[in-house]
């Protein structure tokens, strides 16, 4: 392969006598990861290697046909990078977090931080601005199901002008020229120009600047980038962050070997996965937190917008500390935890819907919090599996209005009465 001239010379002055193994780990075609969910998919893959950095990541030996895999529908687990899994190193200890991911689309991180939160640890907003890319992320955490999160569209400088120090984590996995994805999507090695780098460096600049503000004192500024580009990375870091007594750089004390770790001006600490070194694709990663105030203030008194007001549970036999809610035609829920953490004014937003028309929504289906003995199951054939992933009706005699259709012991959505099941169309991995 014939990478961009700007590009090898620059590598090749960075990476010296590894240069040569970097290229020919560009050229092959990557590994497959997955990451468990803590409760749909803990038992699978046993055999897989772990991910050293993430308890729940598995390198699998061979890459299955993930949309024909009943587990994948199931949001038993998500198909991500090992490199990005280590955001996780960067995450407070303490619980209950307010935690905004700004770049969220289509989801990977934060189904990963709605992991780390669960059911009692807090509140995710997951904001992503591309309305298309939104709508992915909107599928993919209503698969993953844990329902500690909101979903919003604003620009980063929205959110900087009206949460000031509002998140205990702030999350920029900033939008990036992709130099790290190249062996995934070749064709972009190809479009790539120097002024990308440079434009994608600018842009960065202004949205660190506003995740900045976002930090509450104490909290942590997690910076991500899926490139090796040093103006998208560290250097967009030293200028913001460096020299600021408000801030102090953390560091993954005991990070793998192959992992590289660089220092930068201001005293960061910066981490490379270089595909020659690592499993998982390029990526860069680095973190900083703002000076604790001396006293923590009283949370705001806070009185749910009428978007937010509780309203009675769905008829479906949920467990769990849950909120319910109306939006429109359709009944919500959020976590008690995170329902506690919400800030006001926000109206526009999506949370995981559990209940529309008279009847539950496809995400319902995939609620770990679904006591699923009360509820009548059926378990597909392969054929009845295929003709619904294919969106046809899979004739079955239901005793009630609904049923939850399983395959696999994967429960993947509902069987309806009187009506095709037709569920939600579905993302191809
Ligand atoms: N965090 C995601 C994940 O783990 O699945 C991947 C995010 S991707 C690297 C970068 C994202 O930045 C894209 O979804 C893109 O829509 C978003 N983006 C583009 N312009 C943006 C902006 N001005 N502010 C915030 N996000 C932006």
């Amino acid at each position: 392969m014939n990478w961009p001239e700007a590009f090898a010379a620059r590598m090749q002055a960075r990476l010296g006598p590894e240069w040569e193994a970097f290229q020919e780990a560009l050229a092959k075609p990557p590994r497959t990861t997955i990451r468990l969910h803590p409760e749909k998919g803990k038992h699978l893959y046993p055999e897989a290697s772990p991910v050293s950095w993430h308890p729940r990541g598995r390198v699998l030996a061979e890459r299955p046909n993930f949309a024909l895999e009943p587990a994948w529908h199931a949001g038993a687990y998500y198909v991500q990078e090992a490199s990005s899994m280590s955001v996780r190193v960067f995450l407070p200890e303490r619980r209950p977090l307010r935690v905004i991911d700004l770049s969220a689309a289509p989801g990977g991180k934060s189904t990963l931080l709605l992991d780390e939160l669960g059911l009692t640890g807090g509140l995710l907003i997951a904001n992503d601005p591309d309305s298309h890319r939104r709508a992915a992320l909107a599928e993919n955490l209503a698969r993953w199901a844990i329902p500690a999160y909101l979903i919003t569209g604003r620009d980063p400088a929205w959110w900087a002008e009206h949460y000031t120090s509002a998140f205990d984590v702030v999350l920029l996995d900033a939008p990036c020229s992709g130099e790290g994805l190249w062996r995934k999507t070749p064709s972009l090695s190809q479009t790539w120009r120097p002024e990308e780098v440079h434009f994608c460096s600018r842009r960065q600049r202004r949205l660190l600047s506003a995740a900045k503000t976002l930090v509450a004192p104490g909290g942590h500024l997690i910076y991500s980038t899926c490139t090796f580009a040093p103006e998208e990375n560290e250097d967009n870091l030293s200028a913001f962050l460096a020299e600021d007594p408000e801030w102090f750089p953390l560091r993954w004390a005991d990070h793998p070997p192959q992992v590289v770790e660089i220092s930068y001006a201001g005293g960061g600490w910066g981490y490379y996965f270089y595909p020659h070194r690592t499993i998982g694709e390029g990526f860069f990663l680095s973190a900083w937190q703002k000076k604790p105030a001396p006293a923590r203030r009283a949370p705001a008194k806070y009185k749910a917008p009428p978007a937010l007001r509780p309203v009675k549970r769905p008829p479906l036999p949920i467990e769990g500390p849950l909120v319910f809610f109306q939006q429109g035609e359709t009944i919500s829920t959020l976590t008690e935890s995170a329902y506690r953490l919400l800030l006001p004014g926000i109206e526009k937003m999506e949370a995981l819907p559990l209940w529309r028309h008279h009847k539950p929504s496809h995400a319902a289906a995939l609620l770990p919090a679904l006591v699923g003995e009360e509820l009548p199951t059926y378990e597909l054939s392969a054929e009845e599996f295929y003709q619904y992933l294919r969106r046809q009706p899979v004739e079955r005699a239901l005793t009630d209005a609904y049923g939850r259709a399983v395959r696999a012991g994967f429960p993947i959505g509902w069987l309806y009465k009187g009506r095709p099941s037709l569920p939600r169309p579905y993302l191809s991995s």
